[in-house]
């Protein structure tokens, strides 16, 4: 099952097209399309069940985020190791957690302003929380996931490791330095959901390229982990971090610049363009 927010409305999205789910579903099912975590496995049996609706053409411009206000939003940091080591740090023993401020969610196809001259890219597949989530097993971990979803952890460098500690939740969290989609999809829909190709570019400048096959802690632990300590609740999310390649490291370094468009992809969910303003 794959699924959008389209002008705020919850919809199917299909390769023939949209279908509104408030319509098709007589009403069973709300339009808000934050709401429908709240009763997830009930909507996902009903939306694999293939309900029949006349679907319409898909405008991939009328598409907005398509998990809108999580109540938390979580991002893992140094979950690769080939961007812990062009980033000069150690392999983490636990996963290294911070939050990016739910107000910094944005869409697709979204327009970020840069607050300065030293903003980074980091594409990371996103996971999103399907039921509430406490202590965990590891074992049990993909069955807490909704569905997956591409984004772009935006991060101011300067502020990020300015002064005597970092600070790695602030300096990702402007306005719309969360831009996420196209679409929510369900595990099911992938031959192998641990194992998925993702990257960036701008225009023809390929930026990052990885496969999730390589994070440290996937995804399933990553549940483990933070439900040992915070109960995560249907509709948050998780960023589970970058592969190598991001601008800070690079001689000289590369940020992000005013009037660049950042195409984020991964592969079997889509692609998300970010127009930096
Ligand atoms: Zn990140």
């Amino acid at each position: 099952v794959r699924i959008g927010n389209l002008d705020g409305r919850l919809v199917i999205v299909r390769d023939e097209g949209v279908l509104d789910v408030e319509e098709l579903s007589d009403g069973l099912f709300p339009a808000d399309p934050q709401a429908i975590y709240q009763r997830w496995d009930e909507f996902r049996d009903w939306a694999a069940s293939h309900p029949q609706g006349r679907p319409s053409p898909l405008d991939p411009e009328r598409l907005r985020a398509p998990v809108p206000r999580p109540p938390q939003v979580f991002g893992i940091g140094l979950n690769y190791r080939d961007h812990a080591a062009e980033a000069g740090l150690a392999i983490p023993e636990e996963p290294v957690v911070f939050t990016k401020f739910p107000s910094s969610v944005t869409g697709p196809s979204a327009e970020v302003t840069l607050p300065s001259d030293k903003v980074d890219y980091e594409i990371e597949l996103v996971a999103v929380i399907g039921r509430r989530a406490h202590r965990v097993p590891v074992e049990d971990g993909w069955s807490f996931i909704a569905g997956l979803t591409v984004g772009q952890d935006l991060s101011e460098r300067e502020m990020q490791w300015r002064g005597t500690a970092p600070q790695f939740s602030l300096a990702k969290s402007f306005d719309g330095f969360a831009p996420i989609g196209p679409v929510v999809v369900t595990p099911d829909e992938f031959d192998n959901p641990d194992r998925l190709d993702l990257g960036c570019r701008i225009g023809g400048e390929k930026l990052q390229q990885g496969n999730t096959g390589d994070l440290i802690f996937g995804i399933p632990e990553l549940v483990a982990r933070l439900s040992q300590v915070v109960t995560l609740l249907p509709g948050d999310l998780v960023f589970t971090g970058t592969p190598a390649g991001v601008g800070a490291t690079r001689t000289p370094p590369r940020f992000l610049r005013r009037g660049e468009v950042l195409t984020s992809y991964v592969t079997g969910i889509g692609e998300i363009r970010t127009s930096l303003v």
